[in-house]
């Protein structure tokens, strides 16, 4: 049996306000001893994730866009295997969403639905995206390259966001709170691609069981936090710990990269 690991990135592996990582570093460090991949799975975009990736050094696949596209690098897969997927850059892409083109209608049809209540990020100048995120400039610009969604802050009272949710779901589509922004997601959710890999990596390896550990703090965790092996639920200092329907779930005492180490290092223990 061996474990794989799917993280949340911002409040979960990253600190919600500094983005740091500093206090996840030991399990993060025990992690690598034991050769255990860690997965990020975000709202984030490649561009944002491939730095993070570095400076986490982190060399598994990785997850972007709340589950819309996974991420394999290249250079781990046999040819057969590029052969299957098409390639961006230095990685083979499973998409499993649809691209950003499709949101725009959409988008502008809820914005007329709901006046003045929606500020999709593509639509931000920069320096107010800063502003709401804390991020740098060069890290906010990564964050607008989008290829797959365009989160958006929401200005609305709560009652409008469950009116916006019904008249999504009239359209097959689902809307997800994550740490700043709402989420639109169409055909896919973080805990979809989450299978996808790890039934893609399980048979490239069938001989060894494959458990999955899934982190998040977010309500656009909870798909991937219901169909792991093991769940964890990463305390958010703003926020409850979102509802789970599944009862095995470990919430951590401490909150983002400082809970995802205490989750580490028990779950690593008592295995
Ligand atoms: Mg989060």
């Amino acid at each position: 049996m061996s474990y794989l690991v799917f993280s949340d990135l911002d409040g979960t592996l990253l600190d919600h306000d500094s983005y740091s990582f500093a206090a996840a570093r030991p399990a993060l460090q025990l992690l690598a001893q034991r050769h255990i991949p860690v997965i990020p799975v975000s709202s984030k975009t490649r561009a944002e994730i491939v730095p993070l990736r570095t400076a986490l050094d982190l060399h598994a696949p990785f997850i972007v866009e709340n589950g819309a596209a996974v991420l394999l690098p290249v250079l781990d897969l046999s040819a057969a295997e590029q052969a299957t997927l098409p390639r961006l850059g230095d990685y083979c892409v499973k998409i499993l969403a649809p691209q950003l083109s499709y949101w725009q209608p959409i988008l502008e049809a809820m914005d007329r639905l709901f006046p003045g209540c929606l500020w999709p990020m593509s639509q931000l100048s920069i320096d107010r995206l800063m502003q709401f995120t804390g991020l740098d400039r060069p890290s906010a610009q990564r964050a607008q390259q989008r290829e797959y969604s365009d989160p958006c802050l929401w200005l609305g009272d709560q009652a409008q966001l469950n009116e916006l949710s019904q008249h999504c779901l009239a359209l097959a589509i689902s809307v997800v709170r994550g740490g700043r922004f709402i989420h639109f997601l169409k055909d896919t959710n973080k805990g979809n691609a989450v299978l996808w890999l790890q039934a893609f990596l399980q048979q490239r390896d069938p001989a060894t069981a494959l458990q999955s550990i899934a982190l998040g703090d977010g309500a656009n965790d909870s798909a991937m936090l219901e169909i792991a092996d093991l769940a964890v639920q990463v305390r958010s200092a703003s926020h409850q710990f979102p509802q789970l329907a599944r009862e095995s779930v470990y919430r951590t005492e401490q909150t983002g990269p400082a809970g995802w180490n205490e989750a580490i290092w028990y779950l690593l223990q008592t295995d």
